[in-house]
């Protein structure tokens, strides 16, 4: 059997549940609350698909402390939550990133020209900011000492190529144009998407970037510059924007990659 895990039902976990039934795959669902029990998980194989990323290492690590197969599995969902560690982990693969570093609270910089600053862990695209002085860049430091930062080179205009990975194959990818006025190609605010042509290349590079975390499935971030860059790698990635701009049936190929891990 195939369990979702999940906390809120997003959009995903919907596409997620429809697939099944259209395909005839049963699916159990198994929401997390606010009481995670350590025993009792049968050895099965579980989709976490947690909002909260907390919940998510968590509840992977319980799947696999029970003998049961966790996708993304603990290793890679903490990995690819954090940035920072992330980038190691592309690094490592041999894959071309951003120049980067870690900052770790109000640290000292110096902002020559533009640079992005960003939290290690966030998602749509909040806590990212361009800075164009070291005035700029202290101040945002100073609003939020507790957090670990990263300061990297700002790549093209921000656009790039999300590819969706299942099982070592690039089965979609799309191009976020951020939208006027922005940098930030994030489908949450509002850019425009465009169906992606996936080469040889794109597919090497987002393939092995979901390798390198240790992730059975991901949504790879591209930014487009004079080359490609492997921005950032999401372990529990959302999908609707792909799907609605794709027409590939994402839901549905994610299950029966599911399916081939559970009889393997
Ligand atoms: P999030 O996890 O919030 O999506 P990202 O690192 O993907 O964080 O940043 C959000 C968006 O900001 C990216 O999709 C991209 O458009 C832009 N961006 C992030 N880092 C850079 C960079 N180094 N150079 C240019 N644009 C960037
Ligand atoms: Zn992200
Ligand atoms: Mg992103």
């Amino acid at each position: 059997m195939v369990t979702l895990v999940y906390d809120v039902v997003r959009e995903e976990e919907k596409a997620l549940i429809r697939a099944a039934e259209r395909i005839g795959m049963s699916l159990k669902t198994v929401r997390i609350g606010d009481v995670v029990d350590i025993d009792g998980w049968e050895p099965d194989v579980y989709l976490i698909r947690t909002l909260s990323h907390n919940k998510g290492i968590i509840a992977a690590a319980v799947v696999e402390g029970n003998g049961g197969i966790a996708v993304n599995s603990a290793h890679a969902i903490a990995t690819s939550w954090n940035k920072a560690v992330t980038l190691a982990m592309l690094k490592n693969g041999g894959l071309p990133v951003p120049k980067t570093q870690v900052l770790f609270g109000d640290s000292d910089v110096e902002i020559k020209g533009r640079a992005i600053i960003k939290v290690a862990s966030g998602s749509w695209g909040r806590k990212v900011a361009l800075v164009t002085s070291t005035e700029e860049a202290k101040l945002l430091l100073k609003s939020a000492e507790n957090e670990v930062f990263l300061l990297q080179e700002v790549i093209g205009t921000g656009e790039d190529i999300r590819v969706f990975v299942i099982g070592e194959r690039a089965v979609a990818a799309m191009r976020r144009i951020p939208p006027q006025g922005d940098w930030r190609s994030n489908a949450a605010r509002g850019g425009v998407t465009l169906p992606q042509k996936i080469d040889g290349e794109l597919e090497e590079l987002a393939v092995k970037a979901a390798k390198s975390v240790g992730a059975f499935y991901a949504g790879v971030d591209i930014l487009v510059g004079d080359r490609l860059y492997v921005n950032e790698v999401n372990g529990i990635p959302e999908f609707k924007a792909l799907m609605k701009t794709t027409g590939v049936d994402v839901a549905r190929l994610l299950l029966e990659a599911l399916e081939r891990v559970r009889k393997a």
